[in-house]
């Protein structure tokens, strides 16, 4: 049977639920990571890039702190989180070092995806890793979000962070081996399904709320993940991690669900940046700028000859030409005081012009988008 192409894929996020790290007494399963980390060290060899979105922190803090997790309130769980994400990113640091892999922990919480400004920051320190073929070991701040401020789930997490730095893949390795018709420990005649094309109201519903005992997501929060990646042009699949080598496994045919991506993450980020209603700002531009950016490249503080409008950094702004066209559109990575400062400005001359160390571009490449001229 011939498995998932994982080589198609270029960007990859793999999330690694707590069932799988963590057996019931809260022990760290050592030899299922050490495989993990010798299919991502294959992977990275390959010029894959990583990201792993990793549970377990509450389930091995619950037990080095005797804390009996379905009985605990919020704060006792934060604490085993505390407690229990050190030994956590230890492991992986341990396991990816047998491979000469750098590992990096990248803790967020909700607002670090959902506000713009924080995206960005995010995302910015996330490509730096990836340049540098690190790999984040990413969890949600369990120690400081309380339940208001939270994914709570960590299958939401990792669509997001899939969103972030527009990966190809995600890959939700958990107790199960895909979809199905119904819970198929509950009911013989479940049916398995390899491939989806669109995730349906029928199929939420099939979903209901399947739980395993040790992490937190079911079959619901796999298919709204689905969802976020999917639309984000980002292919999921849903597989099972109970096996060594799961990524191995998979690329040798390992049963599993494919969510098919809507468009690639590029057209899905200017299908959205395109669309935005609430533009804040211009930032008019010399033809130099406009020529670098048909060229495919970020606009720089250089090519700025004028800027308009209340904005911060994250918020959308309109793209002019020299003659008033509007070009395209894209995220602010300087609120508009800023940017009035840094017209005309060599990126070398950004920290001294400020004061402070800034970035080296006004709007990065991937989050422009420029219209098509008639
Ligand atoms: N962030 C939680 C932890 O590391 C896990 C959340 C989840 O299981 O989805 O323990």
């Amino acid at each position: 049977m011939s498995g998932l192409a994982l080589s198609d894929f270029r960007r990859l996020v793999v999330k690694v639920g707590s069932s799988l790290l963590v057996d019931d007494h809260g022990r760290l399963n050592r030899d299922w990571l050490a495989g993990l980390c010798d299919d991502i060290a294959n992977l990275n060899r390959q010029d894959h890039e990583i990201l792993v979105v990793s549970s377990g922190a509450i389930a091995i803090g619950s037990s080095i702190l005797g804390i009996n997790k379905r009985r605990a309130r919020l704060e006792d769980l934060q604490a085993a989180a505390a407690a229990g994400q050190v030994q956590l990113v230890h492991a992986y640091q341990e396991a990816l070092g047998r491979h000469d892999i750098t590992a990096a922990q990248v803790l967020l919480t909700l607002d670090d995806t959902e506000n713009r400004r924080r995206f960005l920051n995010a995302r910015g320190t996330l490509g730096k890793l990836l340049e540098r073929s690190v790999v984040p070991i990413i969890n949600e701040n369990d120690t400081v979000a309380t339940e208001e401020i939270r994914y709570g789930d960590n299958d939401r997490l990792a669509a997001r962070i899939a969103q972030l730095v527009m990966a190809d893949a995600l890959i939700l390795l958990s107790d199960v081996d895909g979809f199905y018709t119904a819970d198929p420990a509950a009911d013989e005649n479940a049916q398995h399904i390899p491939a989806v094309g669109k995730i349906s109201a029928e199929m939420m519903a099939m979903a209901g709320a399947t739980r395993s005992d040790v992490g937190t997501g079911g079959m619901v929060t796999k298919l709204q993940a689905a969802r976020i990646a999917t639309h984000a042009g980002c292919a999921t699949v849903i597989a099972s991690g109970a096996i060594q080598r799961p990524l191995r496994a998979l690329g040798a045919g390992a049963r599993c669900t494919v969510f098919a991506a809507a468009g690639t993450p590029a057209a899905a980020r200017k299908q959205w940046l395109a669309g935005v209603h609430d533009v804040k700002g211009e930032l008019r531009l010399d033809d130099g700028a406009v020529n670098a950016l048909s060229g495919g490249s970020s606009l720089l503080p250089v090519g700025v000859i004028a800027v308009a409008g209340k904005f911060r950094r994250g918020d959308v702004v309109r793209l002019i030409d020299n003659n008033g066209a509007e070009i395209g559109r894209g995220l602010a990575e300087y609120s508009d005081d800023e940017a009035l400062q840094l017209v005309g400005c060599q990126s070398d001359e950004i920290e001294a012009t400020l004061g402070y160390r800034g970035r080296t571009v006004m709007v990065h490449v991937n989050e422009l988008v420029l219209f098509d001229h008639d």
